[in-house]
């Protein structure tokens, strides 16, 4: 089962116990516009070479939209439309005032020079321009992904409708950006994860987390949960996965990817594992913080961890959750667990919109509220209606969406 079908799965469950009529169920599952362009650019070899550049705009009944740009191999349209109407639902979630949106082009980045990856993001702005903008769509980093990204897209868009740094975000601080963006989809990831453990009664000292994926989320997530006293005792990249039984020295390896381009490769702050391993460790909390479609029904039987908090987009597949589920594993789902980044998006938009620079204390603390709020919110509709997290935090989103649509006399 794939992204978009898995999605639609969660969204019928939520939807049946809203009782939501079919009429609106099709609404809501159908995207507003999905845009296809053509980007071409020449390659430092000289040679030309062509890519699919993608912006799905799934919903915008609560606001202009938002999302990433995604630069993954595997970006297809499915996914994008997915992961779109993922946007819509963690948006309402967190209650910002926003729809959902994502884009994307199948290019791995890491095989790009940084001339190329300019040229590439110059040309899909050029394909795209006159469908986003502050008030009607808003992209910002994800997979691939980054600042630098931002501010070129910023950059390109600014040649066609003058100066307007809110069309993007997760831009570089120097340039119109939060300072606070950057730390926030991790941060957010550690916050839900210490409000977890805290209703279950465990405590962060004695919690044993295993983090697959040591990028911008995953880094972020360890700094934080092992500032909070929890112990690491797995990370891992493509390189492979690192444990050590007392807790891996997160400074240490985040020393490591600094001197390493960003890679965990030769870091002996662990015993080298295999990513497979990881998921199967004995440990409190599982944090896939990487790929999509990472838990499936051939892993889920093995994962020993009491609760799995997901960083990543769409990392569980349907049948992977169900087992999860009749296990007793408690799931924090992605659209309210990695929801800080776009909640800090918001507040860098509100700063470009109001020339007003916000501090990083400011950041912080705005964002510590609001996903607390998140939290409490699901964690009530769950224990109301007797579901788990992953439909209760449906259940919020798509009745914010609804009732908002509702209001606009849209349906
Ligand atoms: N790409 C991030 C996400 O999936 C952030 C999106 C945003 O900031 O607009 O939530």
């Amino acid at each position: 089962m794939n992204a978009y079908e898995s999605m639609k799965l969660y969204f019928t469950r939520a939807a049946d116990r809203l009782g939501l009529e079919d009429s609106i169920r099709k609404l809501l599952l159908t995207s507003k516009r999905e845009v296809q362009v053509q980007v071409a650019i020449e390659r430092d070899s000289g040679e030309l070479a062509t890519f699919v550049g993608y912006r799905v705009q799934h919903d915008n009944s609560r606001g202009p939209m938002k999302g990433g740009f995604r630069y993954h191999p595997e970006v297809d349209l499915e996914e994008v439309r997915a992961l779109a109407a993922l946007m819509t639902w963690k948006t309402a979630v967190v209650n910002i005032p926003y729809g959902g949106a994502k884009g994307g082009l199948a290019i791995d980045p890491k095989t790009f020079s940084s001339r190329e990856l300019e040229a590439v993001t110059r040309k899909f702005i050029d394909g795209i321009h006159d469908i986003f903008g502050p008030d009607i769509d808003i992209p910002a980093p994800d997979m691939g992904t980054n600042d630098k990204v931002m501010a070129w897209i910023m950059n390109q868009y600014g040649k066609y409708h003058g100066f307007s740094p809110a069309c993007v975000t997760g831009k570089p601080v120097e340039m119109h950006g939060l300072p606070g963006r950057e730390e926030a989809t991790g941060r957010g990831v550690a916050i839900i994860t210490l409000k977890v453990l805290s209703r279950l009664n465990r405590k962060p000292q004695q919690s044993r987390v295993a983090i697959q994926g040591f990028g911008n989320v995953g880094t972020f997530a360890a700094k934080f949960l092992s500032e909070a006293e929890c112990k690491i005792t797995a990370i891992s990249d493509v390189s492979g996965a690192y444990y050590r039984a007392g807790g891996i020295d997160i400074s240490a390896a985040l020393r490591h990817t600094a001197e390493h381009r960003g890679s965990l490769e030769g870091f002996t702050g662990g015993e080298k594992i295999s990513n497979a391993q990881l998921f199967e460790l004995d440990c409190d909390v599982l944090i896939p913080a990487a790929l999509g479609g990472v838990i499936t029904k051939e892993n889920a039987p093995k994962i020993k961890a009491a609760i799995v908090v997901e960083a990543a987009n769409a990392p569980t597949n349907v049948d992977a959750d169900d087992l999860l589920y009749e296990r007793g594993v408690f799931v924090v789902p992605d659209i309210l667990a990695n929801a800080g980044g776009v909640t800090a998006s918001y507040f860098e938009w509100a700063q470009n919109r109001q020339h007003y620079s916000w501090g990083l204390n400011r950041c912080r603390q705005e964002l510590d509220h609001i996903l607390g709020e998140a939290f409490q919110n699901v964690w009530d509709v769950g224990k109301e209606h007797k579901t788990n997290m992953r439909t209760a935090a449906y259940m919020v989103g798509i009745g914010r969406v609804r009732r908002a649509a509702t209001l606009a006399g849209t349906m």
